[in-house]
């Protein structure tokens, strides 16, 4: 069975009785970690409800759905998926039945480990009904005869590896949990008039008018219930930091504050620092917008050069890798972006972008801007080669689909068509993220921190600290 590569974008809200309806606010802000299907699940004193379907919160969510949704306990899930599996079975949040009543729960991550645990829990009877690594977690949960949150999240959470940022909704409480090594961010806040918020980005609390308080640390376990009590429990072991540099560098909003830092100033940091590192004379420095904004402002903030709006991005259609057929990926780009010929034409342009997958989005814009009229074009990534796939939560293809996987940087700036390269080196990157925290960085190294079953094929993948090059300057 293929294991799905999911990144999403989890919620939940505790203490007030309007918690559907702020779940669902808050699924629009992060609308980014995942589009291909939403839902919510509340809890009355009673009973659970849940809706949940494909598709954007747009589109899925009306007054009559919301108003169903009644309860003071809710949790939501944005989910995103490209290999394989997209039906709604896998769409969260996933809701079991347990020992203590029914358990809602949303994941945002991947765990590593799945297929062990999943065969130990189908020898002991479990009947699993999504192929989500989520519901393995749902159920350890609610197999556990333990009686309080903290015994029965010791117990259940205690063999899973990889990870697992998590908003879980019982009658009475809500859980908002951490992975030992804090991959994927989580943080909590205070709701105006009464109740609590749990999401994966503060731009989630800030929709809702929520006051953020800090993000949960790693390997911690938030416990609120419905008089507005919260307990903090610590997981009774412990691993090295992680967080998904990642999240810095492309996916999580500019306007978020990720492990107390804001995701806007980090990508300036980023891009003043490839600046630094690559310097070149141009005209203008342009981002690939929206994700490059600030790292293409920093960029012309330490150069010099003028940052112009070159590029024009149509906000009405989805990511471009929302369609899995290179086919589709293709013409998404050409009407994602267009480029303002007045501000090319004749000019020796810097474009910024945060990374290269595959090279669709960047060699489809290059062949763009040169019809355009551009003069040189000289492309900046403020993040360095990606040579490995991510395995905890980060959708990316297979090695043999990632350009720097299998081509040098001279060969990339070749087919890309650019007049000159320059990545951002991986000692750059971390010199200009947030010190204090240990970053996973295994889609730019290979060293993967939590060992997955087939690693070994990975040997050959080129170590940390390897210096990115540029070429053609
Ligand atoms: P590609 O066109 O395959 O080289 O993808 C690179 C573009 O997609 C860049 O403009 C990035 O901003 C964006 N990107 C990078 N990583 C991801 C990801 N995991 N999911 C969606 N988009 C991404």
């Amino acid at each position: 069975m293929d294991r799905l590569k999911e990144h999403c974008g989890v919620v939940g809200v505790i203490g007030t009785p309007k918690a559907a309806r702020l779940a669902h606010l808050a699924l629009y802000a992060l609308q980014h970690r995942g589009q291909e299907g939403s839902g919510i699940a509340a809890f009355d004193a009673e009973r659970v409800r849940s809706h949940k379907a494909q598709g954007l919160v747009a589109d899925i969510f009306n007054d009559a759905i919301l108003d169903g949704l009644a309860g003071d306990i809710a949790i939501g899930h944005n989910r995103y998926s490209t290999t394989g599996d997209s039906c709604l079975d896998n769409t969260q949040p996933l809701v079991a039945k347990g020992r203590r009543g029914e358990v809602a729960l949303a994941h945002n991550g991947n765990l590593v480990n799945v297929e062990e645990i999943r065969r130990v829990l189908e020898e002991a009877g479990a009947v699993f009904q999504s192929t989500t690594d989520s519901e393995i977690i749902l159920q350890l949960i609610a197999r556990s005869r333990k009686r309080s949150a903290e015994a029965i999240l010791d117990e259940a959470l205690h063999p899973l590896r990889g990870a697992y940022s998590l908003a879980v909704a019982t009658r009475d409480e809500l859980w908002g949990i951490r992975d030992p090594w804090g991959f994927r961010p989580l943080c909590y806040g205070t709701i105006p008039g009464g109740g609590h918020i749990v999401a994966s980005e503060s731009c989630a609390l800030d929709i809702v008018g929520a006051t953020l308080v800090r993000e949960i640390e790693r390997g911690e376990i938030l416990i609120f219930d419905r008089t507005g009590a919260v307990r903090s429990h610590r997981l009774p072991w412990s691993e090295p930091s992680k967080l998904c540099i990642f999240e810095y560098v492309y996916f999580s909003r500019p306007d978020s504050i990720v492990a107390g830092h804001s995701v806007d100033q980090v990508r300036r940091a980023l891009g003043r620092q490839l600046a630094h590192e690559h310097p070149v004379a141009a005209d203008a420095v342009m981002a690939v917008p929206d994700s490059s904004n600030s790292a293409a402002l920093g960029f012309a903030e330490k150069s010099g050069i003028p940052f112009e709006l070159g590029l024009i991005r149509n906000h009405y259609i989805g990511r471009t890798f929302i369609h899995p057929t290179q086919e589709m990926r293709e013409d998404r780009v050409r009407i994602k972006f267009n480029p303002v010929r007045s501000l090319i034409e004749g000019k020796r342009l810097v474009i910024v972008d945060d990374s290269i997958v595959r090279g669709t989005t960047s060699r489809k814009l290059v062949t763009m801007l040169w019809r355009a009229g551009a003069k040189e074009i000289h492309l900046r990534l403020s993040s360095p080669p990606i040579i490995s796939p991510c395995y905890y939560g980060i959708d990316t293809p297979d090695r043999s689909q990632l350009i720097a996987a299998n081509h040098s940087i001279e060969e990339i700036a070749k087919r890309l068509g650019v007049t000159s390269i320059g990545y951002l080196s991986h000692e750059g990157m971390i010199s200009s993220s947030p010190a204090g925290t240990g970053y996973c960085s295994a889609c730019f190294t290979g060293n993967y921190p939590v060992a997955f079953p087939g690693l070994e094929k990975f040997a050959d993948a080129p170590r940390e600290g390897e210096p990115a090059r540029s070429a053609g300057d």
